[in-house]
């Protein structure tokens, strides 16, 4: 019997021992094509030589210094490539070991700006019901998702929820984007007016939604609006780049598509791809003067913050997509993924809805096309889609959940921005073949 607390009790796993690209490799020797970067994780696949090697340099010259003593290279390193690569406004950042404790920190930071400016009142957040920003208690209570929040639902305090932009099942056929776009932000309005806008600090929303949702960009115009509004309400805007940022969707910030910034962009998985655990809030200048103007100091803090090895895996990482130009491959493999996703599954009687950006695509199962009626829970479908695939070499990241009172099936794609046109092929063969197995 293992001594470990997995994540199931009653699952047995196999178990890893080895990367090749972008596959794993048990102890049996089986291969599996990684084709969720196992959340959205892994960008450069499992065997990357220089990221390998700058984290062996790293730690050969010092294990760990704390930070409340001393900086280092790899993190000043790590923040000036960020920093010089960001949406405009945004001029440091705080380091973290993921995301979790990304959201968790810009919700403070958030809280301790207002706190700064002489309006501690300001302690409201809205999200919206379609999220997932974490599992630490101040996360939790932002995501939306009801099954990973029902046992905790009395610890989680502050923060209300409006619609997703969720345009496949929400958004009429006699509403343009526009229209939609109004009507989305009529309702942050009037919910804004309900709170008291004074009363509000932050709202928080992923780019494109990713464990929720199976990759749901928003339409054309959402964003901007969003941020039109918290702006006039004095309200920060939060962007959760931890699934889709650092070029999963294309670009290396997700909101560089939407035309925004934000206050505060929390970003983690396709950092340090794996190599290492890291996760890093992007604070805007305004912030930070505030903070410095202030106290001097954000009131936060955990053991590991910018840890050398960490940040010195990521900047590896980061040059490594850069120098490599692999966010073009994001885009001519994302682009070939999606056609194929399409001519496999387009008359398909139990895909619903095929979306998403870059090497960030999803599948909605449903159980009837026209009425877009999702299959029954009891079904548990997304289990014995990831069963089924596993089974045949293959990792795909599908999930089932409560949505505005709907349980719905996706299937999220996320493979390392390093795949091939077969990578692609394999992909869609196998995914299709789970998928024909268990509807
Ligand atoms: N935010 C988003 C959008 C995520 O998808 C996740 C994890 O899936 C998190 C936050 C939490 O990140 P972590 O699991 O590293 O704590």
């Amino acid at each position: 019997m293992s001594h470990v607390f997995h994540r199931s009790l009653t699952a047995s796993y196999p178990v890893a021992t080895g990367g090749d690209g972008p596959y794993l490799i048990d102890a049996d020797g089986k291969r599996y094509l990684d084709a969720c970067g196992g959340a959205a994780v892994s960008c450069l696949g499992h065997s990357d030589a220089a990221v390998i090697a700058a984290v062996q340099r790293q730690i050969a010259s010092m294990a760990y210094a704390h930070s409340a003593f001393f900086t280092s290279e790899p993190m000043e390193q790590l923040a000036d490539f960020l920093v010089a690569r960001a949406p405009a406004g945004i001029d440091s950042v705080y380091f973290v070991s993921g995301g979790s404790e990304a959201v968790e920190s810009a919700l403070k930071m958030a809280r301790q700006y207002f706190v700064e400016r002489g309006q501690p009142q300001r302690r409201h957040v809205i999200a919206r019901r379609q999220s997932y920003h974490g599992n630490t208690l101040g996360a939790l209570a932002t995501g939306g998702n009801a099954w990973r929040r029902q046992q905790f639902e009395p610890l989680l305090i502050g923060v209300t929820h409006v619609s997703p932009c969720y345009a496949w099942r929400d958004q009429s056929a006699y509403e343009t984007d526009g229209d939609y776009v109004a009507r989305l932000g009529q309702e942050l309005e009037d919910h804004i007016a309900a709170l008291g806008a004074d009363n509000v600090m932050a709202f928080i929303a992923e780019p494109v939604v990713g464990a929720t949702a199976g990759a749901l960009p928003a339409v054309a115009g959402y964003f901007a609006r969003m941020r039109d509004i918290c702006q006039r309400h004095g309200i920060l805007l939060i962007l959760d780049e931890v699934m889709c940022g650092m070029g999963r969707t294309g670009s290396l910030f997700a909101c560089e598509q939407e035309g925004v910034t934000a206050d505060l962009i929390c970003i983690a998985k396709g950092l340090g791809a794996g190599y290492q655990p890291i996760g890093a809030v992007m604070v805007s200048k305004d912030i930070r003067d505030t903070v410095r103007a202030g106290t001097g100091f954000f009131q936060h803090g955990h053991t590991y913050i910018g840890h050398a090895t960490a940040c010195a895996a990521a900047l590896a990482v980061q040059r490594q997509i850069e120098e490599r130009d692999l966010l073009a491959n994001v885009r001519a493999m994302g682009g070939l993924l999606q056609e194929r996703l399409h001519q496999r599954f387009d008359s398909h009687a139990h895909v619903g809805d095929i979306r998403g950006r870059g090497l960030f695509l999803g599948l909605e199962l449903v159980q009837d096309r026209d009425t877009k009626q999702p299959f029954d829970p009891a079904r548990r479908l997304h289990a014995r889609i990831k069963a089924h695939a596993m089974q045949n070499g293959l990792m795909c990241y599908p999930m089932g959940g409560t949505i505005d009172g709907l349980h719905g099936d996706h299937i999220l794609l996320a493979p390392p921005y390093i795949i091939a046109a077969n990578h692609v092929d394999e992909i869609v063969d196998k995914l299709g073949a789970a998928i024909d197995a268990c509807v």
